[in-house]
């Protein structure tokens, strides 16, 4: 704790604390004093004093003294521990978001492997293979530890909890969930978190989702196959299909709809084909409007009750698939 205060009061002095909160002085005789009116009391004639070297003030009117978090505690009204935390709000750097949502992810990516529950849990969605579950950077967030590691890193409550990364009560926002990063551009956007416990729904962090999953892989393909779900995606993925990509959801945003619509090009569509026609009627409105953009597309008939998920788990394969693909109906 005394090496935070010590080292957050070089990040942030406390003069340029002060003229951050508008406060205006004058050089008060040489060197490194400066003068001017007293922020914690009302006055007209200048006698609050700070010393830029020693980074400490002191008040002639009010005989208030102190460093920094002195003076956070009497302007701000707040315990010492408060104001550690406010002034480490105050002081981070700017970060990139994108650059925190890549060290989470690479963190719950460690964890997968220490926990067996997580791999319990993708095998049972059919995903086995190691090399593939590396390549779609799929890891896990036991709960609880997420928070540690990002502040240890210096990034602030604040920024973590803006992202999504934790919630209301500053706790890890992800607890035992399977998490796929979604990228944009080779930047992660977001993180989708899959519950391996069935009461929990699976959910996005808050913000963008992003375009349509790892599209700039597949934006070259005359033909693509487009999934729902990311377990669709990656028991594709690893059964070995790769002009592959996934709506995250059965509506396309616009611009997961410009994406598609970007040139000429054949749409696979491989929607649930679920009990109460739900899946039907989005794929047959999608398909509907991409004819009108001048894209073909091919509706993949599953056996009934069946996602491309549940297919390669029921014990589908790559073959099997293929062969469904190519019966796609347009
Ligand atoms: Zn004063």
């Amino acid at each position: 704790m005394d090496e935070d205060v010590e080292k957050l009061k070089q990040r942030l002095p406390l003069l340029d604390y002060l003229r951050q909160q508008h406060w205006t002085a004058r050089p008060a005789g040489h060197g490194s004093e400066f003068v001017g009116l007293c922020p914690l009391h009302p006055e007209t004639r200048p006698s609050f004093y700070v010393n830029a070297s020693k980074n400490l003030f002191y008040c002639h009117g009010c005989g208030q003294g102190g460093d920094l978090f002195r003076f956070v505690q009497l302007s701000r009204y707040l315990s010492f521990h408060q104001s550690l935390t406010y002034l480490q709000e105050q002081s981070a750097p700017p970060a990139d978001p994108a650059a925190v949502l890549e060290q989470a992810a690479t963190f719950y990516q460690q964890q997968l492997d220490r926990y067996p529950e997580a791999l319990h849990y993708l095998k049972h969605r059919g995903l086995h293979d190691p090399a593939s579950i590396k390549e779609l950077r799929i890891g896990y967030a036991p709960g609880a530890s997420l928070r540690r590691h990002l502040t240890a890193q210096g990034h602030s409550f604040h920024l973590l909890r803006r992202l999504g990364l934790l919630n209301p009560q500053d706790c890890d926002a992800f607890y035992r969930r399977v998490v796929f990063p979604c990228c944009q551009a080779g930047r992660i956007v977001n993180l989708y978190g899959r519950s391996i416990d069935a009461a929990c729904a699976h959910r996005f962090l808050p913000g963008s989702k992003g375009g349509l999953y790892a599209w700039e892989q597949v934006r070259q393909y005359p033909e693509v196959i487009l999934v729902e779900g990311l377990f669709d995606y990656a028991v594709l993925w690893q059964a070995g299909f790769r002009h592959l990509t996934c709506s995250l959801g059965t509506s396309l945003n616009a611009s997961q709809f410009r994406q598609l619509c970007d040139r000429r090009r054949s749409v696979y569509l491989t929607f649930d084909v679920d009990a109460n026609g739900s899946g039907q009627q989005a794929s047959e409105r999608l398909a509907h409007r991409l004819q009108a953009h001048g894209i073909a597309t091919r509706r993949v008939l599953l056996p009934k009750g069946h996602d491309p998920n549940s297919f390669f788990v029921e014990g589908g394969d790559a073959r099997q698939f293929q062969s469904l693909l190519e019966a796609a109906q347009p």
